[in-house]
């Protein structure tokens, strides 16, 4: 089929990672594990405006579910269901991209999988430790998007 990137996105595209883009966890909106959706945590739900939310255990770069917005279309404020009631019932799956991923692998990844939104981690063996998985942020079609938009308009 026809191609819809200039050269200054396919460039883009090519030469970017992941790491260039992502949201980093310090600004993630997650919900911890144990939280009850009560009528507050409800609240700040829909006052994030995110259509996805991490959930994490004990630290927030360990992240072990994916809760959806519409996950919480039956969910009544006052039962004050546990998140965990809620996420082992959808149980979504978690997609992980390395941080040097360039942005033109992980749009083909986004494009062939059911998720847009992957966790960026890369190999951290700095120190005397064994090397570790860490986690950097949050990517989204969005964010591959929002680039292609910059080069575009640059290009004009
Ligand atoms: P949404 O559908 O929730 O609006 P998008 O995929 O449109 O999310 O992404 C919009 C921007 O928000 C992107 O920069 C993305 O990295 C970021 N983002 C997505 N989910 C979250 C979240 N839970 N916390 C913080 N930033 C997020």
């Amino acid at each position: 089929g026809g191609d819809p990137y200039s050269d200054l996105s396919k460039g883009v595209l090519r030469c970017r990672t992941v790491e260039d883009v992502l949201t980093p966890l310090e600004d993630c909106f997650m919900l911890d594990a144990s939280a009850v959706l009560d009528f507050g945590v409800l609240a700040s739900i829909m006052q994030s405006g995110y259509t996805r939310i991490p959930v994490y255990e004990e630290e927030r770069s360990n992240i072990v579910d994916m809760l959806y917005l519409k996950d919480l279309a039956f969910v009544d404020p006052e039962d004050c269901t546990p998140l965990s009631t809620i996420t082992r019932f959808y149980n979504h799956p978690l997609h992980f991209v390395f941080n040097d991923t360039k942005l033109d692998a992980v749009l083909e990844e986004f494009k062939r999988g059911k998720s847009h939104l992957a966790i960026v981690q890369r190999v951290n063996n700095e120190g005397e430790g064994d090397p570790f998985y860490e986690v950097l942020g949050l990517v989204t079609l969005e964010d591959v998007i929002e680039e292609i938009i910059k080069s575009e308009i640059l290009d004009e």
